[in-house]
């Protein structure tokens, strides 16, 4: 019986006082009929917006037919899914995860079984960044590395060199004999919207090719066509040997992936590693229909016009608000303002209550990260809530907790 009067689920989050009942496109309604505009996409989740029809009944149309059937055979939709994946990237493999943090240890272990098979059993070590985000299981707080996720968690699993963020000099001083990889987000979402410049990401292929490590770039937030191009690394024009990608993957079913060149996939032969449910049919069949949205000629192009335009707007937002607006940064529709006073996790409830869902992240930063689907009318509406709740902020102070 639950001693707890409020609810019974585990207190990890501090939740906001409202529940959505139904969504469609760029809209969430409560139970009271209210509309909010979603700028958030439950974490970056909903790519193709909410209760899409291509979605829903690729959804409906496989429910009726096999929801699970193990990785002991065949999936047929699930080989014809790595195939248009690996078509369209560097990647030669693909396995299929239930969310982000599988994919992360998949890649972890990915690393570790290559360097092992090529007889250099010390090379165990990455080289992570500080402020990243690479999930929640006991390795992904490790490699983060921020006292926030591991505090009273320890011992944490060895093997993950922390540097500064974008430090090439420190990423340098921190490869020795052990170092098997460098695992970074290639635009760090968690931490506060910070993109690699594209020079740092070349600069960090350079360094693994010299020294004989493997390229691992998390996309698990800002892959699948957030910041305009289907994964971010493509705008260094540069091939990683592994990437982790989960969130947009799925436009809301819970699946994510690890993609491998065949050299950095060379370890991870039969039975090394498995999942019972990574891949199954419903995934599989909601994985291609989103892939079918966002392959469509012009998707991609949407996002970059959309992101211009809202950086724009944001940018406007800045000028009119500038003593509380220190900056707008962000790539795609990968968007954070900087509020430097005002705290993101109090500002959050204001707006969510104004009708507007985004989301707090690191460095006082209020993160969006709205469906690629959107367009002008909604950025429209958008500005209308921000310029009203910063006005409302100027004359009357921040939300205060
Ligand atoms: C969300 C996220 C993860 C973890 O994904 P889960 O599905 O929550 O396990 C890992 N890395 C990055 C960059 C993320 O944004």
């Amino acid at each position: 019986m639950s001693s707890n009067p409020e609810s019974a689920m585990l207190p990890t989050y501090r939740r906001m006082p409202v529940a959505f009942e139904r969504g469609e496109g760029m809209r969430l309604f409560d139970g009271d009929g209210k509309s909010y505009l979603d700028f958030y996409s439950g974490i970056g989740v909903m790519c193709l917006g909410h209760s899409h029809p291509t979605l829903v009944n690729a959804l409906k149309n496989q429910a009726e037919k096999l929801w699970h059937v193990s990785n002991l055979y065949q999936i047929p939709e699930g080989e014809r899914l790595a195939a248009r994946l690996a078509d369209v990237t560097f990647a030669d493999y693909v396995f299929f995860t239930n969310s982000g943090a599988e994919s992360i240890e998949c890649a972890i272990k990915m690393v570790r079984k290559y360097h092992n098979d090529k007889g250099d059993k010390g090379k165990y070590r990455m080289v992570t960044m500080a402020s990243a985000f690479h999930g929640r299981t006991l390795a992904g707080i490790a490699a983060a590395g921020q006292e926030k996720l591991t505090k009273g968690f320890e011992p944490l699993p060895d093997g993950f060199d922390v540097v500064p963020f974008g430090d090439l000099d420190a990423v340098k001083a921190a490869i020795g004999p052990n170092t098997g990889a460098i695992m970074v987000e290639t635009v760090q979402g968690e931490g506060g919207i910070r993109p690699l410049p594209v020079e740092t990401l070349r600069a960090l292929r350079q360094i693994c090719d010299d020294h004989g490590l493997l390229l691992v770039f998390d996309e698990i937030q800002c892959g699948m066509g957030r910041t305009g191009k289907l994964f971010a690394y493509e705008w260094a024009d540069i091939t990683p040997d592994i990437v982790t990608c989960a969130k947009g993957i799925g436009g809301g079913f819970p699946m994510g992936a690890c993609l491998a060149t065949k050299e950095a996939a060379s370890g991870m032969t039969a039975g090394t590693h498995g999942t019972t449910y990574g891949g199954n049919p419903l995934a599989m069949a909601v994985g291609n229909a989103v892939l079918d949205e966002m392959l469509k000629p012009g998707f991609l192009d949407h996002v970059q016009e959309m992101s211009s335009l809202l950086l724009g707007r944001l940018g406007a937002l800045q000028q009119r608000y500038p003593d509380m607006i220190a900056e707008v940064r962000g790539t795609g529709l990968m968007v954070g303002i900087r509020t430097p006073d005002i705290e993101p996790r109090l500002a959050v409830p204001d707006l969510v209550s104004r009708g507007l869902c985004a989301a707090p992240a690191g460095e006082n930063v209020i993160r969006m990260l709205p469906p690629l689907i959107l367009t002008e009318t909604d950025i429209d509406d958008a500005m209308e809530i921000l310029d009203k709740a910063f006005a409302d902020w100027q004359s009357n102070g921040a939300p205060t907790g």
